[in-house]
């Protein structure tokens, strides 16, 4: 049975993606309050090697010889991929399987470990997360382990970036009332032009928070901060969710119906439709997000719990 592979998914910023998740649910450096998977269950920053990587590489193999057309094989999925101290390894063991190149979508909070940039190396793109350089900003939206200072954090990040022969796409994740004010725009744009990298993706939630004190920005106030930053030696662009069914090549009729009976019966939270589907939430999400724009489906909250129902 695969347990750690899921896909492949249709991501917009990195086309067909097929995902390798290698941290058990929730371990986390970070508890973002924006987070799409839930309270962090385990904040730690101590690296270990979570799930044997036999078994990642076999089921690789197996997806992998099953799915030809990928742009790329992203680790993702529902905790931070650098506390497995394996991943090194499991790079080099893909690159030994396929030429598709290797994506690390990363919060980039142990880049300041040798150890970890050198397991890094081996990828093709990394794609840090920095949403605050403020102490305290830091600490408000991302609720860090007690031992991770933002100050180092950034350093690591530079530092990634002398080293690293790949691309760097930086992550800047926008909540209202907590990172969008100008004095920690301006700092974030600063050091964003230290770190350099490729190019800066702004994102920001959308889909309704469980917390109703975590509040998306819209579209237009993306824009308006892509334009602040307008001299940034990267290019910076907003991040548009992708909610066209043709658009998603994988999409799955099968998958699509499972959930569609499923909810029938009584509206459902995520990790409910995990349990049934057998599918990860990161692939659930893609055909959630075409259903409830084809309304054939609603976002219902209840007691800050997210459920999914058919339309009222
Ligand atoms: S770093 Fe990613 S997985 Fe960890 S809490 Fe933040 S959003 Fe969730």
């Amino acid at each position: 049975m695969i347990k750690h592979i899921f896909g492949p998914v249709p991501s917009r910023r990195l086309g067909i993606s097929l995902g390798v998740d290698i941290v058990p649910f929730k371990t986390c450096t970070l508890d973002c309050i924006y987070c799409e998977c839930g309270r962090t269950t385990r904040l730690t920053t101590e690296r270990s090697s979570f799930i044997d990587p036999e078994i990642i590489i076999e089921e690789l193999k197996h997806s992998i010889s099953k799915n030809q057309y990928l742009d790329y094989i992203t680790f993702s999925g529902s905790g931070e991929p650098t506390l497995n101290k394996d991943l090194g390894l499991i790079i080099d063991n893909i690159k030994q399987l396929t030429a598709t190149p290797v994506a690390v979508l990363t919060n980039g909070t142990l880049l300041y470990l040798e150890e970890v940039r050198e397991d890094l190396s081996r990828s093709d793109l990394v794609l840090p997360s920095l949403d605050a350089v403020s102490p305290e900003v830091f600490v408000k939206i991302n609720q860090p382990a007690g031992n991770l200072d933002i100050n180092l954090i950034v350093e690591g990040i530079v530092e990634f970036r002398k080293e690293y022969r790949g691309e760097i796409w930086l992550e800047v994740f926008i909540v209202e009332g907590i990172n969008d004010g100008s004095d920690e725009l301006d700092k974030l744009y600063q050091t964003i032009k230290k770190i350099n990298p490729d190019k800066v993706q702004l994102n920001s939630l959308d889909r309704p928070p469980a917390c109703a004190a975590v509040k998306p920005v819209d579209t237009g106030k993306l824009e308006q901060i892509a334009a602040r930053w307008k001299n940034c030696p990267a290019k910076v662009e907003v991040i548009q969710r992708v909610r066209q069914r043709r658009e998603i090549s994988s999409f799955s009729k099968n998958l699509e119906n499972n959930i569609l009976n499923t909810i029938q019966r009584r509206p459902l939270m995520i990790e409910d439709l995990e349990a049934i589907t057998g599918k990860k939430r990161c692939e659930l999400f893609k055909y959630i997000d075409v259903l409830e724009k084809e309304k054939k489906i609603a976002a219902i909250i209840v007691e800050d719990k997210i459920f999914y129902g058919p339309p009222s």
